[in-house]
């Protein structure tokens, strides 16, 4: 694709669409940028840096361009983006922009959870397997930002999200994964028909030779394999499947050899068994040997504030899972351990139900500390499974179950909320929480 002299207009102003405008740039196209918020000084900057103008988000904006590059932000179906279209204007994703100029073969890892757990030990593995990789997309460097980088025998793995894949067309991934589609983001996507199918366009654009790796035990993720032109490889945690990775007898199998016994997984929870196996299908395909990948596995630490392991203290574990930032999340975390759980539970409520967690949470733990704003909510809905506690904030949540917790015990944090009532974003409580766990004293 030749960009010389395109007027291009870059439509939202975060971290991919900042990268595109400088992609674009680089290729000579002429570039305006806009967003529905005024943006920051420092992105101010980079756009004066690129000469790239900004201007609000308005109709008139998008009148100028020929070419319109979407961040995953943007929906594909306003009303300026028809008019574009109808007078010719191309419409295009981040991801599909790069696809002109990415080069190396291609890893695409979907699904409504696990895409970043499964990119990141995707990438591990190919890592010590010697194999050459760049990790990014959705988890961290935006693909546009990857191109320099990129080489033709280096593997591109990228986390993909829905908003990401629903309008490519020439993107393709020469191995693409679907961990599971569960109803998520359907603000966006209006139907969850809609929803997986902009998750199936990764199956859609791929070719014959490629594969496809899927949830043999998501009824969604076996549809796929109807859509593609690709090889489907199965993983399953309940059957035996082939070909591909399964879950018997507490060993994972690639058909008929043997890679690991599951306990040896250093990520906790079934749930990262799936995307143990789904990243271990992927990379044997790329060209790990399974002793190369079980070794990888071995040394894999889980992403922060992912069920991670944050220390060991007078024999009590210290787990930072503040990503469970809903009830589901919290049950999957809740569900990886055996017992002994002292659970901080609590933040902004998105209108959840706990009542789900009465179960569970007598089964496996010994009291829980409440926080937040939803914390009388979460009392009422949740009384009398476990012993509860008014910690009201994480500092004297973590103070109280440390204090409560003997030897052998484990304090969680697995919030079921979101975190925005106390803190930024999940990723400031759960380093909030580890700082606090970091400066605990051993018990006398
Ligand atoms: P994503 O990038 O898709 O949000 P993460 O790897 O960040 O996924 O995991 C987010 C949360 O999703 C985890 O804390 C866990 O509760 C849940 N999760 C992870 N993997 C799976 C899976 N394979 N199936 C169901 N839930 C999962």
């Amino acid at each position: 694709m030749t960009l010389k002299g395109t007027k291009t207009l870059v439509v939202g102003m975060a971290k991919s669409g900042v990268a595109s405008v400088e992609l674009l740039v680089k290729q000579g196209a002429e570039v305006r940028a806009t967003d529905l918020n005024p943006v920051s000084p420092e992105v101010s900057r980079q756009l004066k840096e690129l000469h790239a103008s900004f201007a609000l988000q308005a109709p008139e904006v998008f009148g100028f361009a020929d070419l319109i590059v979407l961040s995953p932000g943007v929906p594909t179906d306003l009303e300026p983006l028809e008019a574009a279209r109808k007078r010719g204007a191309t419409v295009m994703g981040e991801v599909e922009l790069a696809s002109y100029f990415l080069e190396g073969p291609i890893v695409g890892i979907t699904g409504s959870n696990g895409k970043t757990t499964t990119t990141a030990l995707a990438g591990h593995i190919l890592r010590e397997s010697g194999i050459p990789v760049q990790v990014g997309g959705n988890i961290g460097t935006p693909v546009t930002a990857m191109i320099d980088s990129s080489r033709p025998e280096q593997w591109n793995v990228l986390e993909l999200s829905s908003f990401q894949l629903e309008t490519i067309c020439r993107f393709r991934a020469q191995i693409a994964v679907a961990l599971n589609v569960t109803p998520d983001h359907l603000d966006r996507h209006h139907t969850f028909e809609n929803y997986a199918a902009a998750k199936g366009r990764l199956f859609e654009t791929q070719q014959a030779g490629d594969s496809a790796v899927l949830n043999a035990d998501d009824p969604v993720c076996v549809g796929y394999a109807a859509l593609t032109r690709a090889t489907p490889v199965w993983f399953s945690s309940t059957k035996a499947v082939s070909a591909g990775v399964s879950l018997r007898d507490g060993n994972l199998w690639f058909d008929g050899e043997r890679l690991m016994p599951a306990a040896e997984i250093p990520i906790r929870g079934r749930h990262n068994v799936e995307n143990t196996m789904a990243a271990t299908a992927a990379c044997r395909i790329a060209g790990a040997s399974l002793e190369q990948i079980a070794a990888a596995v071995r040394t894999f630490h889980a992403v922060e504030h992912r069920l991670e392991f944050v220390r060991n203290l007078s024999g009590v574990d210290f787990y930072n899972d503040s990503k469970a930032t809903n009830v589901d999340a919290t049950l999957k975390a809740l569900d990886a351990f055996a017992g002994g759980l002292w659970v901080i539970l609590g933040g902004k409520d998105k209108g959840s139900d706990y009542t789900v967690l009465r179960q569970p949470l007598t089964q496996k733990a010994r009291g829980a500390m409440l926080i937040g704003a939803a914390a009388a909510k979460i009392r009422g809905q949740i009384e009398g499974s476990v012993p509860l506690y008014d910690s009201k904030t994480i500092d004297v949540a973590l103070r109280d179950a440390y204090a409560a917790a003997e030897k052998g015990d484990t304090v969680l944090l697995a919030p079921a909320c979101a975190s925005f009532d106390q803190f930024d974003n999940y990723e400031h409580r759960g380093r909030v929480f580890k700082t606090l766990v970091a400066q605990l004293e051993p018990k006398k």
